[in-house]
């Protein structure tokens, strides 16, 4: 890591492997921690479809020397990001010879991405164990500084636990009320598809009153990610795992074009889940506990910087950790330091919701003029 930080001596309990947990994990040992990760799953599996990793996002997995493994497994943006009607017309183009970097806007399957960081975790030392469901999280006292983890069964003490646990995170209902999340009236299907047989190194975005489309390419092009949202009235449940009949799918959107039917005829496993909106957490922080990623700031997925943000977060974590030998100092610098951007980010990404599914002459400008891709510049 960086010079001019401090080694971190001591122990520390990160609770959750997805891709905040098991980023922090790494950085945190590469300075000398002594990691332990505790993840509910009986084994890291491939679970999830495609993410975006913006330019902010490749930064800290540069900084956390995984750069190379992950472009082995990630698909640059391409040429071009084309916004379509239903009918498949083209409205408009942005090319992506205007990012600085385009080679640093990558698509990752999830489990590509989950891959590389629990290698690069071991790889630094950290110990992961797996199928440990964690119960419930006590904060420190001023005179027992010490955070107490409960697993079915038992309990484990550490000087600093780390709650990465995701959208429903125990961890967080440690550190009081995080606000109640609501349905934005959408819900969204993921799917991959292998082979395209018409492969393009575009993203697509297709959209239609009430519903939209973004198709883009996978593992070098030998499959093709499918987010497919549509406007709904009401939905109850919030998961990543409930799997959904594709006919659903494609009769939701029978009335786009040719290539969106080619694309979902071929379409065998769907998942969907409903889209709330959360509150920014308000406390980010206890006595002996951290809170990051998905457990602080929940993202609606239209400015695809939730595993962005869960990298940053891990990143500034151990730099506040190792640049402030006082615990307590340190995490307040961490919160100051992530709080207005998150919100920042997730703002934006709640209004492009609306943003996508109008319709008429409005929709063009709005389109354009809409932050399309997560190309916020890294945190310094
Ligand atoms: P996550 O990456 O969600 O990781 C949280 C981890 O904590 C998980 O491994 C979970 O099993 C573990 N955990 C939760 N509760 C407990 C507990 N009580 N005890 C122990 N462990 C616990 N985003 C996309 O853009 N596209 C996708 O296709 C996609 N698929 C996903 C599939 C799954 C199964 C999950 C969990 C998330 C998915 N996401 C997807 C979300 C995306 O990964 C996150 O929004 C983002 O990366 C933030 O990361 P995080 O580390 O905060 O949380």
């Amino acid at each position: 890591m960086q010079n001019g930080l401090n080694r971190i001596d001591g122990r520390i309990v990160i609770v959750g492997a997805g891709i905040g947990g098991l980023a922090a994990a790494r950085a945190l040992a590469l300075l000398g921690a002594k990691v332990t990760v505790l993840e509910q799953a009986p084994a890291i599996t491939e679970v999830g479809a495609g993410i975006q990793l913006g330019p902010n996002g490749t930064a800290v997995m540069r900084a956390l020397g995984l750069d190379q493994a992950l472009r082995d497994t990630g698909t640059p943006i391409g040429r071009a990001l084309v916004l379509r009607n239903r009918h498949g017309a083209r409205l408009a183009r942005f090319p992506m010879s205007g990012l600085k970097r385009p080679d640093d806007y990558l698509f990752v399957h999830r489990a590509d991405l989950i891959k590389v960081l629990e290698q690069g975790a071991r790889a630094a030392g950290v110990t992961i164990d797996l199928g440990q469901r964690i119960t419930g999280v006590r904060t420190g006292t001023p005179s027992d500084p010490m955070a107490v983890v409960e697993t079915d069964g038992k309990e484990i003490t550490a000087p600093l636990v780390i709650g990465a646990d995701g959208l429903h995170s125990v961890t967080a209902r440690t550190l009081g009320d995080r606000g109640q999340p609501f349905f934005t009236g959408q819900v969204a299907w993921r799917a991959t598809v292998p082979k395209d047989p018409s492969p393009t190194a575009e993203v697509e975005l297709y959209m239609a009153p009430g519903r939209h489309l973004v198709t883009y390419p996978l593992r070098g092009g030998t499959l093709r990610n499918i987010v497919a949202v549509e406007e709904r009235s009401t939905w109850t449940e919030e998961s990543w795992s409930r799997q959904d009949d594709p006919a659903n799918l494609r009769a939701a959107f029978a009335q786009m074009g040719d290539r969106v039917q080619h694309l979902l005829a071929r379409v065998e496993t769907a998942h969907i889940w409903g889209l709330f909106r959360h509150p920014v957490a308000e406390r980010w922080h206890g006595t002996g506990v951290a809170l990051m990623g998905d457990a602080v700031h929940p993202t609606l997925p239209f400015l695809a910087q939730g595993a962005c943000m869960a990298l940053e977060d891990a990143w500034v974590l151990a730099a506040c950790l190792a640049g402030n030998s006082d615990q307590n100092l340190a995490l307040a610098g961490y919160q100051l330091r992530r709080h207005d951007r998150c919100r920042r980010i997730v703002d934006a990404a709640t209004r492009n919701a609306w943003a996508y599914h109008l319709s008429g002459p409005l929709a063009l400008g709005a389109h354009t003029g809409m932050r399309v891709l997560g190309t916020l510049a890294p945190q310094k």
